[in-house]
């Protein structure tokens, strides 16, 4: 059944699964870097030969996402559960308020974050109208033109929701946690004052963060901050003002230049549509026997949690995907049920794969 002999199904949330022609590539040029005799990870961050790295993935990541030059990209370290905190620090000003539409427990952990720097609001939640299963109409978010940002989280990696279209705030600076679906699909990086990513979903490894920010925001940035905390200390320093996570960096350059192979961001989405659809469709045909946590309008393609009938039933379900060598499938620790994560480098035979096995196990229940 297996797609190749060794590598796993691999449906984790993150980290989770990476292109295999990157782990070959790397592998290949472990220990003898490009002629240099050691490996990518032993050389000098300040040498030429790693520049070259790190200026190529921040360009890839560029041409990818279409980013404009307006545009910075940083590679920071402590994940993008450390943006909760920087995001407010730096752009949370006295006497401002900050808005966080709330579309899950990211959400609730970027707001509890900003809480300790300032003033916060909730510019909408779909917690109540049935523990987070919807994304809010775009026209229903509260908030007012002099707010210091607006704040929201594009695929809610637990409950399985995603944005596909983003609200037009004006002079409010935008704000996206794009953890769990940057690069997935195409988006309109003009519409955002700061994107920001945690790479072990669809970028690459643990242990490098990925911001795009917007210049201007940069200058109206608080000061009384932190030198590390400081967006403008990475920002003038092209992300080498300490030592980065240098083979993260390269690892990401990679995967960025297999989405580039692969035929970009077009190409990306929709494979990922194809992916999600496999599921989904496993789901609306077994008459109820899977039901779906997210509102249909509202399903993410990363991220497809559904339950069963029962409990009990549920628990064989998972023991037996295990069994048959699926890997990841149990659902966040904070709400249980079954969740799919179909990240890019997950590959379209083991969603088939998958969806069969739905299909069989329904039989056999
Ligand atoms: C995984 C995830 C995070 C946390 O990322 P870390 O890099 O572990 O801090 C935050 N937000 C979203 C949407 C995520 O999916």
């Amino acid at each position: 059944m297996k797609v190749q002999t060794q590598r796993a199904f691999n449906f984790n949330a993150g980290p989770s699964a990476l292109p295999i022609s990157v782990l070959e590539k790397a592998q290949a040029e472990l220990i003898d870097f490009r002629g240099t005799g050691m490996s990518v990870m032993e050389l000098s961050h300040r040498s030429s030969t790693y520049e070259e790295v790190h200026n190529q993935a921040i360009n890839s990541l560029k041409l990818l996402l279409s980013i404009p030059d307006q545009y910075e990209v940083l590679f920071l370290q402590g994940g993008a559960s450390l943006q909760f905190s920087m995001i407010p620090m730096n752009f949370l000003q006295q006497g401002k308020k900050a808005g966080y539409v709330m579309t899950g427990s990211w959400s609730e952990k970027a707001l509890s974050e900003a809480k300790l720097f300032g003033d916060v609001f909730q510019a909408a939640s779909t917690k109540e109208e049935g523990s987070y299963r919807s994304i809010p109409k775009v026209g229903d978010l509260k908030f007012n033109s002099d707010d210091a940002y607006l704040h929201l989280t594009s695929n809610n990696t637990i409950y399985g929701t995603q944005w596909t279209d983003f609200p037009d705030t004006g002079d409010v600076p935008l704000i996206a946690d794009m953890s769990s679906d940057i690069l997935s699909k195409p988006i309109d990086v003009n519409k955002f004052a700061l994107i920001y990513a945690g790479a072990q979903k669809n970028l690459g490894p643990s242990g490098v963060t990925v911001v795009i920010i917007r210049k201007d925001l940069l200058e109206q940035a608080n000061t009384n901050i932190p030198t590390m905390l400081k967006y403008s200390t990475h920002a003038k320093n092209n992300s080498l003002y300490n030592t980065p996570p240098t083979f993260g960096i390269y690892m990401l350059g990679e995967v960025l230049n297999w989405a580039r192979e692969i035929g970009g961001l077009t190409a990306i989405a929709e494979q990922n549509e194809t992916k999600a659809k496999l599921i989904y469709d496993a789901i609306d045909t077994s008459n109820g026997f899977y039901h779906g946590h997210a509102e249909p309008d509202s399903r993410s393609l990363m991220n497809l949690t559904f339950n069963l009938k029962s409990k009990e039933l549920e628990k064989s379900f998972l023991e037996l995907a295990k069994q048959e060598g699926f890997v990841g499938i149990n659902g966040h620790r904070s709400i249980g049920g079954c969740r799919v994560s179909a990240y890019n480098a997950v590959p379209i035979d083991a969603c088939k794969a998958f969806s069969e096995f739905m299909v069989e196990f329904q039989k056999k229940n």
